[in-house]
């Protein structure tokens, strides 16, 4: 087998998956779990068979955004059965180890981790796999966008200058791999108070349409940042799920549109 060179070139052939799609981003805690969840719910809903990949090793935050925290994936035979909750198939790094145990893995192990599991896991037929990849633009980032054979990144970002930089890495590192940049999603644009209807820029707003325009990278749309989407997340049910009329999951659904 293939596991445990991470720096080989050569890609995983994953026949029965049709697009494996990333959602990436520059730094942590943007909310690319967040996207990476909702805008898998929003590709579900358009009737398309979906899988998401959390491959965050470093803070694994799927099995919770998608309730299926503290359950466990079952073995048939020698393949591992994923979960399945709101129409999508879900599978985790978080599943696999301990919850409060930081993982201290060096990267080709993080790589042959991630490889095991996409080829072990029993995904069946997907007509697209969302990866929520590790955030950053470092070297397992840089291996794990060469084996895995995407189809296309989403980048996500904040307004703020420091994540928008970052991002503008992420969107280079996915360009020297010949992976297609599908756009960037400005997330946390602004915040608009409730009761008075006031918006705030709070990281500031535009920027990542700025960067966007500026590398000719496709400008997804933006996200604004809303206790609902918070709370929703939280609860193992995304706003796609927890408010399907709502504006945040027509936005959802408009950025899977476009990257469909
Ligand atoms: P990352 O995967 O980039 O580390 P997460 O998706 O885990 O980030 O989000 C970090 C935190 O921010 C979570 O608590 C999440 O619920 C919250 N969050 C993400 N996007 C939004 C938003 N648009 N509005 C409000 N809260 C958000």
């Amino acid at each position: 087998g293939m596991m445990g060179h991470g720096g080989g070139t050569g890609r995983l052939d994953l026949p029965n998956i049709k697009h494996i799609v990333a959602v990436a981003s520059g730094k942590g805690g943007v909310g690319k779990s967040t996207t990476a969840a909702n805008i898998a719910l929003a590709l579900a809903r358009l009737g398309l068979k979906v899988g998401l990949f959390d491959a965050d090793i470093y803070g694994p935050s799927v099995p919770r955004v998608m309730g299926l925290a503290g359950r466990k994936p079952t073995a048939r035979g020698d393949r591992i059965v994923p979960l399945r909750n709101h129409d999508v198939t879900v599978m985790s790094i978080g599943f696999m180890v301990e919850e409060d145990s930081p993982v201290v893995w060096r990267g080709p192990m993080v790589v042959g981790a991630l490889e095991q599991l996409l080829r072990d896991v029993d995904w069946g037929e997907l007509d697209v796999m969302i990866v929520d990849m590790p955030p950053g633009t470092g070297d397992t980032q840089l291996t794990m966008s060469q084996r895995v054979p995407l189809s296309g990144a989403v980048i996500v970002s904040t307004p703020q200058d420091i994540a928008l930089l970052d991002a503008r890495k992420g969107l280079f590192m996915f360009r020297k791999v010949e992976v297609p940049v599908l756009g960037i999603i400005e997330n946390m644009s602004y915040y608009q108070c409730p009761s008075c209807g006031h918006r705030e820029e709070v990281f500031g707003h535009g920027g990542a349409r700025k960067t966007a325009a500026e590398l000719d990278a496709p400008f997804l749309g933006e996200i604004p940042l809303d206790l609902k989407i918070r709370e929703a997340t939280d609860a193992g049910r995304p706003i796609v799920v927890a408010e399907p009329d709502g504006p945040h999951a027509k936005a959802y659904l408009d950025i899977a549109k476009s990257i469909w």
